[in-house]
């Protein structure tokens, strides 16, 4: 038996992976190490990666700064807890936070994961209309398509079909769920885009404490790219009918999507404010729940005058240390140029695919590229022809789709483009 073959096996006696049946016999991958755009697996392959390992490590792997960042952070302590007690690295990544998100946002809830992140946004959006004695505002209005996470508050918000919700619909918190809009990110934002949820947030207004929004990108939902004067319409919505907005900007956030954060493509800016996947340059697990003044304030005033949560881990010193590393690298760096290329050659490169039977679909924004097939890929058969190309892409559904770290090249680019085109040319319909 190969080394390769042991790992395999040795993994198939005791672990479970992200949505997959133990001990299943889908093509699975050990890895050796990473490097910049690179994957090593343990038989010597190297792969191009096209995933960022889900968003998130934007600046490639092993990457010497942030490396440097962390073994510095470790000379002094990994961890600490964070009750009574504070660091210099939870303090400086908080107020660089602070600095590059919207104006109004001021305070930072640090948390291990993006879905913990999004528990956090909701029960401070139930907090802040419990301290204003509107006790009957605990339900949050999200739409169809979305993802906010696994946890059970985050699967309540998240679509109704591909969220699992009939599956665990005793245990999980019915909430309000609009239609998502139709327009994309270059249409105009119609009146039938908002009738639905103007309608349940006119009937329902007095029990929702919160509308709950991934900003221009619906992520793990479908990757659907709508139009930013849709988020501005919300907005104005949320202040009509007095509800809070969040924004889950998990996976756009740390410039994405070609800004910094994506509501800024619509120029608005929400009460509370989902980071994650992207913080710590995919380094360490490490989200952020951020809030205004008039949040954490009105908190603090009502009962019971604390805000009701803190994880073990709570602003893990290691985290925000590599947290910091990667906003700095990526504010030193000319990102938005750079996305602008990765852009561009997605467009140019992904267009082709719009010519083989099995597409329904090719769209890009920023450094995403999506390839909507009519048909869910057959993961069994595609994820070795990829690997076979040279590539690390995942495709899930219906969706072969690419969000490569900021500092591939070209010719990278290239090799994760042609790779795509080839396996969706053997398709057999
Ligand atoms: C990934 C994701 C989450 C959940 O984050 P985890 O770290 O996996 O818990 C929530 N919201 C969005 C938009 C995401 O992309």
């Amino acid at each position: 038996m190969t080394k390769f073959s042991q790992f395999i096996e040795q993994d198939r006696n005791c672990l479970w992976h992200p949505y997959s049946s133990f001990g299943s016999d889908l093509p699975l991958y050990p890895v050796l190490s990473a490097s910049g755009v690179y994957i090593k697996l343990a038989d010597g392959r190297r792969l191009v990666d096209g995933m960022s390992s889900w968003w998130s490590a934007i600046h490639g792997y092993n990457h010497p700064k942030m490396n440097h960042a962390v073994s510095e952070q470790l000379k002094h302590m990994s961890h600490i807890m964070f009750g009574g007690l504070t660091h210099q690295p939870a303090i400086d990544l908080a107020s660089k936070l602070v600095e590059i998100t919207p104006e109004s946002l001021k305070t930072v809830f640090f948390v291990d994961s993006g879905s913990v992140a999004v528990e956090v946004a909701i029960k401070m959006a139930i907090q802040y209309w419990y301290a204003k004695k509107q006790a009957n505002k605990q339900k949050v209005l999200s739409i169809r398509h979305a993802y906010h996470g696994d946890t059970f508050a985050a699967m309540s918000v998240s679509d109704p079909d591909n969220g699992m919700h009939s599956l665990f619909s005793k245990a999980l918190v019915q909430q309000f769920i609009a239609d998502a809009p139709e327009c994309t990110f270059e249409q105009a934002c119609l009146e039938s885009d908002l009738i639905s949820i103007q309608k349940q947030l006119k009937a329902n207004h007095q029990s929702i404490a919160a509308v709950l929004l991934e900003p221009i990108v619906q992520g793990a939902g479908g990757m659907r790219f709508y139009s930013a004067e849709y988020l501005t319409k919300v907005r104005e919505l949320c202040n009509k009918n007095n509800v809070l907005l969040i924004l889950d900007e998990i996976a756009t956030g740390f410039g994405r999507t070609g800004k910094l954060f994506a509501c800024e493509h619509a120029n608005i800016e929400p009460d509370i404010l989902c980071l994650g996947k992207a913080l710590t340059g995919g380094y360490m697990t490490l989200a952020a729940t951020l809030t205004n003044t008039d949040v954490a304030q009105t908190i603090n005033q009502g009962e019971p005058g604390l805000f009701m949560h803190g994880p073990t881990f709570m602003a893990n010193p290691l985290a925000c240390s590599a947290g910091l590393a990667s906003i700095e690298i990526l504010l030193d760096s000319p990102w938005q140029q750079k996305i602008k290329k990765i852009e561009q050659f997605l467009k140019q490169g992904l267009e082709p695919c719009r010519r083989l039977a099995p597409v329904k679909d090719v769209r890009v924004l920023g450094a995403i590229g999506v390839v909507e097939l009519h048909k869910p890929v057959d993961i069994k058969s595609i994820q070795p022809q990829l690997v076979e190309q040279g590539v690390w892409i995942r495709p899930f559904n219906h969706l072969i789709y690419l969000m490569p770290p900021y500092i591939i090249n070209t010719d990278e680019l290239n090799i994760l483009i042609q790779a795509i085109y080839t396996v969706i040319s053997k398709i057999k319909e």
